[in-house]
């Protein structure tokens, strides 16, 4: 089936592609990733932008009303937010649509009330806040209070950018601070949006504002800003140092939660439709464009040649397609650059001595989309590339191992320590998973579930360089 092109989709939904309201630098275009065709171009902001929006977000912190709102007032305004990104549900996911490609049904279903869910779980968290009183000295009290710092810097990646960005804003803002927030520049259309609404839901100006332009412009102007109090990023590792390294010259503390390259363990004794189930699901759900992917999928044994039977023909069958097509259970990958970069990891498996069991090639029948087969590849090593490197598409490697001691051990045989998944009926055995595995969260029989509360408190227990971390306050 044909996928639809761009005026034809604006003009079956009436969505309106939204002005970027960029200033001064290079001219950078949005391309939609399963045509190719030109959404819209937008003028990058330059460091001067950048300034301009930072002082707003300080004018916002000192002067404005946000921060002295008592709780119940930002709760109403947060919950407000929630609502308005709520009714315009379909729009936001069209544009999210035209930026990331990711499927619409995905982004009405799960991705963009997860945006309004942000929004309504900070407002809930603010009310539960309290100081603290320490009486070890006779005649004294300390108290200790929560205060905002003052101005997030909030950068967010491409590969899931309303839900990302969304849950930036809202953790920053919910406790008076304000913020800057830089999209990716392959995805500004669905966030600048949402801004726009919350400012309709009554969010006092100048605290969320945005800037939009490339990491190393816009995004290199934000992260080094002396008059940024805190920065959250979200993103790959490479950068994560970069923003470090810019953070560093003013000493400005940063929250990262960066990439994976996660384990998703099978036992002999799981219920195997299940656990097929849940691991086609967390390494092909948004083309294997997550950070949470369970990308390395280790089988035990026994049941190794009937789960790679299954998995192999399930992955087949994916309906690969336009993702306005709301059967459509994989879009394409996000740009051009990145696909081929992900079709790379199949020559790259096949000199390592991988077998290729599905896919490795692009789909050329829905060519110019930037469309990947979901790829299965047999491996006999961890030490391959394609199980240390972050592929970061849908992209699976199957491995055989013995027993939960050799499956641990290859597990935290990485860089990476975000989170794992497996799937076993043995509750014994999946508690010393979740002590053993190094990542900051171990689901068990359970796929890509969201639970903003544990999430808080879910830090890495050794590897620092990824992980799903603590609320901005
Ligand atoms: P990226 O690191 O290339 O870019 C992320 C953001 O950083 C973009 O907005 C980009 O413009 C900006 N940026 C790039 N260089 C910068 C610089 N020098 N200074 C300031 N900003 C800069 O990542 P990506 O390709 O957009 O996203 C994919 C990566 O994000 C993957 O590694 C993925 O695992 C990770 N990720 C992590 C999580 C998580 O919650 N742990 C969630 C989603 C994605």
């Amino acid at each position: 089936m044909a996928v639809k092109r761009i005026a034809q989709i604006l003009s079956d939904t009436g969505v309106v592609i939204p002005k970027i309201a960029g200033k001064s630098g290079d001219t950078i275009p949005v391309i939609y990733p399963a045509t190719a065709e030109l959404v819209t171009c937008f003028r990058e902001d330059t460091a001067a932008d950048v300034d301009a929006a930072v002082s707003a977000a300080r004018e916002a912190f000192e002067s404005g009303p946000w921060r002295r709102f008592p709780a119940s007032e930002r709760q109403q305004l947060l919950r407000r937010a929630g609502a308005i990104i709520r009714e315009h549900r379909d729009e936001l996911a069209v544009l999210e649509t035209l930026c990331a490609g990711l499927p619409v049904s995905h982004l009405t279903g799960r991705q963009i009330p997860r945006a309004a869910e942000n929004f309504d779980f900070f407002a809930d968290y603010i009310a539960t806040l309290a100081g603290e009183t320490f009486e070890q000295e006779p005649g004294y009290l300390t108290l200790v209070t929560r205060e905002p710092a003052g101005v997030a810097a909030l950068v967010a990646p491409w590969n899931a950018p309303l839900a990302l960005a969304s849950m930036q804003i809202a953790s920053s803002i919910a406790f008076g601070n304000s913020c800057v927030s830089k999209p990716s520049e392959y995805t500004p259309l669905a966030v600048g949006r949402m801004v726009e609404l919350l400012e309709r839901a009554g969010l006092p100006e100048g605290v969320v504002n945005v800037v939009n332009g490339r990491g190393a412009v816009t995004g290199q102007a934000l992260v080094s800003h002396p008059g940024v109090d805190r920065i959250a990023f979200t993103g790959g590792t490479a950068t994560a140092k970069a923003i470090m390294t810019s953070a560093a010259s003013n000493l400005t503390p940063v929250h990262m939660e960066l990439g994976g390259k996660s384990a998703n363990l099978v036992f002999d004794d799981s219920d195997l439709e299940r656990a097929v189930d849940g691991s086609l699901i967390n390494i092909f759900s948004n083309s294997g464009q997550m950070c949470i992917a369970g990308s390395r999928i280790l089988l035990q044994r026994r049941i190794a040649g009937e789960f790679i039977e299954r998995f192999v023909d399930r992955s087949r069958r994916i309906r690969v397609g336009d993702p306005m097509d709301p059967a459509t259970e994989v879009g394409p990958l996000a740009y051009e650059a990145h696909m081929n970069k992900v079709l790379s990891y199949t020559g790259i498996a096949r000199e390592e001595g991988a077998e290729i069991l599905a896919g490795g090639g692009r789909v050329d029948s829905l060519a110019p989309g930037f469309f990947v087969e979901p790829t299965v590849v047999l491996v006999e090593n961890n030490s391959l590339r394609v199980c240390q490197e972050e592929i970061f598409g849908p992209f699976a490697t199957l491995q055989i191992c013995d027993d939960a001691d050799e499956a641990i051990a290859i597990a935290n045989d990485s860089e990476f320590g975000l989170v794992g998944y497996a799937w076993t009926e043995n509750m014994a055995l999946g508690l010393k998973l979740q002590q053993s595995i190094r990542a900051g969260t171990i689901w068990i029989n359970t796929p890509l579930l969201r639970d903003p509360a544990s999430a808080q408190n879910s830090t890495p227990r050794k590897r620092p360089r990824s992980y799903r971390g603590p609320v901005l306050h």
